[in-house]
């Protein structure tokens, strides 16, 4: 139980809602490895028209983050997630799944690019995507970096076969770490 006294964590939805609705469930469950409350806001938030890069057809994560990071909230302690399906980028890469800013404890998932449906592919594999992906996001905001071991869910990822090779669960080093941090 060493989060639990810390931290709640909130979603925020970005601009269209409905592919975000159908993995509610494993957004909740993304937050199980931190013991932390969880909540996913009702309402969305439109994205805004100057994060979409026209040339590009995408949209700057940053710009998003920067959103979900200036919100002002009730509960201010709340670490908050920006959950979109629209594919975002950052400068000098052709895509991300999610960004964190840690010192902030605000972040942004993306499932465009997650949930892509292929005709080999069960959705019961998107799911696991999503709430693997959210999970690693989640462990940004706890402090956690990269992470050198492929099996841990905080090794980074830039394609859904790393995302699908990794295993739903942190390692035993960043476990320690996750303690640690508790400890300060
Ligand atoms: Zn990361
Ligand atoms: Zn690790």
């Amino acid at each position: 139980m060493w989060y639990g006294l810390r931290k709640e964590i909130v979603y925020i939805p970005l601009g269209s809602t409905w592919r975000i609705q159908l993995y509610r469930e494993e957004l909740i469950k993304a937050s199980s490895i931190y013991e932390v409350g969880v909540r996913i806001i009702n309402l969305s938030l439109p994205i805004k028209e100057r994060a979409y890069n026209p040339r590009r057809r995408q949209f700057n994560a940053l710009t998003l983050l920067n959103q979900i990071c200036e919100l002002k909230f009730e509960t201010d302690h709340a670490l908050r997630i920006g959950v979109t399906a629209a594919d975002i980028y950052i400068p000098r890469m052709n895509f991300i799944f999610g960004i964190a800013d840690n010192s902030k404890g605000c972040a942004i998932l993306s499932v465009a690019r997650l949930t892509y449906a292929q005709y080999d592919v069960s959705s019961e594999l998107l799911k696991e995507r999503v709430l693997k992906t959210a999970s690693h996001e989640l462990g940004h905001l706890f402090g956690l970096n990269h992470c050198a071991d492929p099996d841990c869910l905080m090794s980074f990822s830039n394609s859904t076969i790393e995302v699908d090779r990794k295993k739903p669960t942190i390692c035993d080093r960043c476990r320690l770490l996750l303690e640690l941090d508790q400890q300060k």
